[in-house]
C-alpha cells in the first residue's frame, strides 16, 4: 500500500468510528436523534451542525477521553430541550457566523452545554451567545403566513416538531430514542443479577446508555 493510501484508509477509519458513535447499534453509539441535533428550524439537515458535532466526537476519540461520553450522557436530558426550545435561533446565529467559524463555533457550543449542563439548572440562549462570544442582539422574526397554501418549509418544520416531540425516550439518559437508526434491548434488572429477558424486564435504550454509561454507574435503577 502506499502512504498516500495508507492516510486514506486511516481517515476512512477514523470517520467511521465517528459515525457508529453518532448513530447505529455499535455499543458504544450515542444514536444521536437527527431531528435534535442536525436538523435546523426549517427542518432541515443542517451539515455544520452534523460537522459541529462529528469534530466533538472525533477530539475526544483521538484524546481517548472516555469521560466526555459520560458527561454527555448526564448532560443529554437538558441539553436536548435546548437544542429544541432554542432551535431557531440557534439557526440565526448560525446565519450571522462566516461559514468558516460555524463548525468550530457549534463544536464550541456543544461542549459548553456537556460542561453547563452536568447539574439541573436553567441555561438561557444568552449564556450560550456569550460564551461563544457572539456581540449584538438575535432578534427571532417570522413572519406569519395567512394564505392557506402549505409551503415545503412548513412540511419540513412540522415534520420535525412531531418527529421530536412524538419520540421515544431512553429511560437511562432520558435522551430521545430514534429506534429506527439505533436502538438497544436492555435488561431493567441486570443479566448479571439473574434479571431475565421476558418484556416486562426489557426496554428500549440508546446503545451507549446500555452498555457503556449504566455499567459504569452500578447504583443506577432506573
Ligand atoms: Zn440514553
Amino acid at each position: 500500500m502506499t502512504t498516500r493510501e495508507t492516510t486514506l484508509l486511516k481517515v476512512l477509519k477514523n470517520a467511521l468510528q465517528v459515525l457508529n458513535r453518532i448513530a447505529g447499534n455499535n455499543p458504544a453509539s450515542l444514536g444521536l436523534h437527527p431531528a435534535v441535533y442536525f436538523y435546523n428550524e426549517k427542518g432541515k439537515y443542517s451539515r455544520f451542525l452534523f460537522l459541529g458535532m462529528a469534530a466533538v466526537i472525533q477530539d475526544k476519540l483521538r484524546n481517548n477521553n472516555a469521560v466526555f461520553f459520560k458527561t454527555f450522557t448526564t448532560a443529554r436530558k437538558q441539553l436536548e430541550q435546548f437544542l429544541i426550545d432554542n432551535k431557531s435561533l440557534i439557526g440565526l446565529i448560525l446565519q450571522n457566523l462566516s461559514k468558516t467559524q460555524r463548525v468550530p463555533k457549534v463544536r464550541d457550543l456543544f461542549e459548553f452545554l456537556v460542561d453547563q449542563l452536568q447539574t439541573p439548572k436553567t441555561l438561557k440562549i444568552e449564556d450560550a451567545i456569550a460564551h461563544l462570544g457572539i456581540r449584538g442582539r438575535i432578534l427571532e422574526a417570522n413572519v406569519i403566513q395567512t394564505t392557506p397554501q402549505i409551503s415545503d418549509d412548513t412540511k419540513s418544520m412540522v415534520y420535525v416538531r412531531q418527529a421530536v416531540t412524538s419520540a421515544l425516550r431512553c429511560p437511562v439518559c432520558g435522551g430521545l430514542l430514534d429506534p429506527s437508526k439505533s436502538v438497544s434491548y436492555d435488561h431493567i434488572d441486570p443479566k448479571r443479577k439473574g434479571g431475565s429477558g421476558d418484556p416486562t424486564n426489557v426496554q428500549l435504550a440508546h446503545p451507549y446508555c446500555n452498555t457503556g454509561y449504566k455499567e459504569s454507574q452500578p447504583g443506577l435503577r432506573l
